[in-house]
């Protein structure tokens, strides 16, 4: 049985055909432009490929509530041609098939949890740190949804002493995205983070931010896993930085096995930068059992 996956970025499209067993057997790019150009590349991808049911991690944000009427939609993103677009409608009548959706993290959080680092955990959260900040979450073994789906890329965090940047996000400034996704450390610091490889303070403060959004998401959320991706933590010396500072601002409360053990606790995604085309792809396999079970 085949499926089909759409990982929906806001610069390109990854299209996907792949197995139950999570094996990707094709793949394209396409860039993303408005949806008059965008959806019928997509759609002629998809056509001829046999899918049993096609799913979308998509960027957002989106409305997952199944009784609204605008179900499936792209709601408030800045990238004005795509809002309150239908990309579930649009697969859904030119495929004729069960069409999975969720926002991308939802999407990467439920490839690691069903193929990687976080299988058989009840409990996890997947945080991208790239050109913005999502966060992902599985709780009780699902996908949280709620009234649409979880924020916490833009949870309030107040700016260090010593930073007197204002933040970047249009709606709140000072939120995690604000104070530390790509386009903020660009800001802040001048240069591309790329180029700031060696400046160690970029990443000490950088670290103290999403370790301060992290003690928060423990806090609340009780996650057995943190995975932590995005163009952002290719600067892998952060990694143990996060881990030290949500040690120290933990404050010593919780005692769990996990929190013993930050390296395996606090992780980049294990799925090689395939985590959010197989959680799409998981995402149709969910959607197809669910058509047939009603
Ligand atoms: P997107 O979030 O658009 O899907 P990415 O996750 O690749 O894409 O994030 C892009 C952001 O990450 C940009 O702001 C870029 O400057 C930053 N970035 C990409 N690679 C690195 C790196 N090696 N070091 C630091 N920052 C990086
Ligand atoms: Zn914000």
């Amino acid at each position: 049985m085949r499926f089909g996956a759409l990982e929906a970025g806001g610069t390109k499209m990854v299209c996907a055909v792949g197995t139950e067993e999570g094996r990707i057997l094709d793949r394209v790019s396409i860039p993303t432009e408005t949806p008059e150009i965008t959806m019928p590349k997509l759609l002629a991808y998809f056509q001829d490929k046999d899918i049993e049911a096609l799913g979308i991690g998509c960027f957002g944000p989106v409305d997952l509530d199944r009784k609204s009427e605008t179900y499936g939609h792209i709601m408030m993103t800045p990238k004005l041609a795509w809002r309150g677009y239908d990309i579930c409608g649009y697969f859904r009548e030119g495929l004729n098939v069960p069409v999975g959706f969720d926002t991308d993290v939802n999407g990467s959080m439920l490839g690691e949890s069903t193929w990687g680092c976080a299988k058989g955990l009840d409990t996890a959260i997947y945080i991208t740190v790239g050109t913005g900040v999502g966060v992902g979450v599985l709780a009780g073994g699902k996908l949280l949804h709620g009234m649409q789906h979880p924020e916490g890329g833009h949870m309030l965090i107040p700016a260090r002493k010593d930073d007197s940047y204002k933040g970047k996000c249009p709606s709140h400034g000072h939120c995690l995205e604000g104070l530390a996704a790509g386009p903020a450390i660009e800001e802040r610091w001048g240069a591309k983070g790329t180029a700031l490889a060696d400046r160690q303070e970029v990443w000490e403060l950088e670290a103290y931010y999403l370790a301060y959004a992290i003690t928060n998401y423990i806090f609340v959320l009780s996650p057995q896993k943190i995975i932590v991706g995005g163009g952002v933590m290719h600067q892998e010396q952060m990694f143990p930085l996060v881990r030290k500072k949500v040690t120290e601002m933990l404050g010593g409360y919780l005692k769990t096995k996990e929190l013993e053990n930050m390296e395996s606790y606090i992780v980049p995604p294990s799925l090689h930068d395939d985590q959010g085309i197989m959680g799409a792809l998981k995402l149709g396999m969910e959607e197809r059992s669910q058509c047939q079970d009603s």
